[in-house]
């Protein structure tokens, strides 16, 4: 039942993911990237068969520190989340503030998408909104509890992401409408699964079985990783797999492809993203 498990992929007729290229973060600290452990005659098929758009890109980095913006200097970004965004949030109190689990839409849709002036903090982990932000209208900073925060990190380390068709959703058709009538008043239905990258319903999921850290709660599941009717096709056929690829060339804007745009908090799935920082920072403390 591992993400290598090629033949179970043919066998239901599922579309195969190649093995990525980027290696996590902890290992892109030290180590260029591996290369591919294996390619197996199946997953060799799949991928030509497959629509490939673009070419492989480039290995990443190797140093998440190249990546940050020089502390000091300000910089724009877009963004619909109040900086600097608290993670690992768990206020003494024990209340749960966070803004990603307490039934809200705020992970998927967020704030008014702001062009916002930042200065980097605390080693490039954190930014301060400068000038045109959320913290001048008065919002506070957007709160992610551990739970939240450690959850994306499996998503963003898997080594290789298998999606098969989440159980029933093959066979039912999905409260599209409904689910996007409550996202709307503000509200995530329980019963509703969406996408990791933008504002649909999920349908399928990545099944590759996680390395059990017990960091991340997740042992013998899979990723994390949700994908809609557009972005799972996307992923496997024109980025070939390489969900760092396809983060860093998608922006937040409406489209053919994706009319509302981009979920709030796709960035935080990014490698060199402030979620990743963070948690790097944090395991070093
Ligand atoms: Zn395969
Ligand atoms: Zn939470
Ligand atoms: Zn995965
Ligand atoms: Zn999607």
């Amino acid at each position: 039942m591992s993400g290598d498990d090629c033949t179970a992929c043919e066998m239901v007729g599922n579309i195969c993911i190649p093995e990525q290229t980027t290696t996590p973060p902890k290992a892109s600290m030290t180590a260029p990237a591996r290369p591919q452990k294996r390619a197996s005659a199946e997953c060799a098929r799949t991928r030509e068969e497959t629509p490939t758009k673009r070419p492989k890109p480039a290995l990443r980095k190797a140093k998440v520190e190249a990546q940050r913006a020089p502390p000091g200097n300000t910089t724009t970004i877009i963004t619909k989340l109040c900086h600097p965004i608290i993670f690992n949030n768990e206020p003494a109190d024990g209340t749960n503030t966070c803004n990603f689990c307490d039934g809200s839409s705020m992970a998927i849709l967020g704030l008014e998408q702001k062009a916002v002036q930042v200065i980097a903090w605390e080693n490039g982990r954190g930014l301060r909104e400068v000038s045109g932000g959320h913290k001048a209208e008065g919002h506070p900073s957007t709160r992610v509890c551990t739970p939240c925060t450690m959850q994306r990190m499996p998503i963003i380390m898997c080594s290789k992401h298998v999606l098969l068709p989440i159980p029933g959703t093959a066979s039912r058709i999905l409260d599209a409408d409904g689910a996007l009538t409550a996202l709307f008043a503000g509200e995530i239905r329980k019963k509703d699964r969406w996408c990791s990258i933008c504002p649909a319903l999920a349908s399928y999921e990545c099944e590759t079985a996680q390395e059990d850290t017990g960091a991340f709660g997740t042992e013998g599941r899979g990723c994390g990783l949700q994908l809609c009717e557009t972005c799972m096709p996307s992923l496997a056929g024109v980025y070939d797999g390489d969900l760092q690829a396809m983060l860093g060339e998608l922006t937040d804007e409406s489209s053919n492809e994706r009319p509302l745009g981009l979920r709030a908090d796709f960035e935080l799935l990014k490698q060199d993203g402030l979620l990743t920082r963070y948690v790097l920072w944090a395991s070093e403390q």
